[in-house]
């Protein structure tokens, strides 16, 4: 497809005048310990988080492929999660939000998505820069939908150095690391004061 001409994508960083990340265009990264370790890369779109798992941590170098599985879309909600969803719960294991801020797509986002071709900037605090989402042909009798998330060649990529962005291991909104989101869960819920949420809904501790 043909580059139109671009036209100004609103403040530089994306953010409101009063700091506040504006709905529709919120991204959220956020490592997840569920059994295996991973990574759950989530993009705001159409009123909910479009969500893929990349089990090795997105790479800054344009070079390599990180095998992103499509998952369940999953509530606006769950992008502010960090803490532990108990376990026995679909994806129980400790959350960090391990980054987040906005993104644009590079052309009309929900076409590039249903082509499985997805371009787009973000503005996070480790993630920037021009990042793309190719969607790979299924398998046979294959039961995820696999794409891979590839750094574009830019001043934000990294070639060489594919971990960079992994060496940065704490919360963008706590400043923790698993240990201490960990910890504080622990120390924070007496079992007798404990408020539940219905029957089956994960515990979250909240920030
Ligand atoms: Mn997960």
């Amino acid at each position: 497809m043909a580059a139109k001409a671009s036209k100004p994508a609103g403040p530089p960083n994306g953010y409101a005048s009063n700091g506040h990340v504006p709905t529709g265009h919120a991204f959220v990264v956020q490592k997840h310990a569920a059994g295996h370790l991973h990574y759950d890369f989530s993009l705001e779109m159409g009123g909910v988080l479009k969500s893929w798992e990349v089990a090795q941590g997105p790479s800054v170098d344009p070079a390599v492929k990180r095998l992103a599985v499509e998952v369940e879309d999953h509530p606006l909600s769950y992008g502010r999660f960090e803490g532990i969803i108990g376990k026995g719960q679909y994806c129980g294991g400790l959350v960090m939000i391990w980054d987040r801020g906005t993104w644009h797509a590079v052309g009309d986002a929900q076409k590039h998505f249903k082509a499985g071709r997805l371009k787009f900037r973000l503005n996070g605090n480790k993630m920037k820069g021009q990042w793309v989402l190719l969607r790979m042909k299924p398998r046979p009798k294959e039961r995820h939908t696999c794409w891979l998330l590839i750094k574009d060649k830019d001043t934000e990529a990294a070639p060489g150095d594919p971990n960079r962005l992994l060496k940065q291991d704490r919360s963008v909104m706590t400043g923790r690391e698993m240990d201490a989101i960990a910890a504080a869960v622990k120390t924070s819920s007496p079992p007798h004061s404990q408020k539940r949420g219905p029957q089956g809904s994960p515990r979250y501790k909240r920030i």
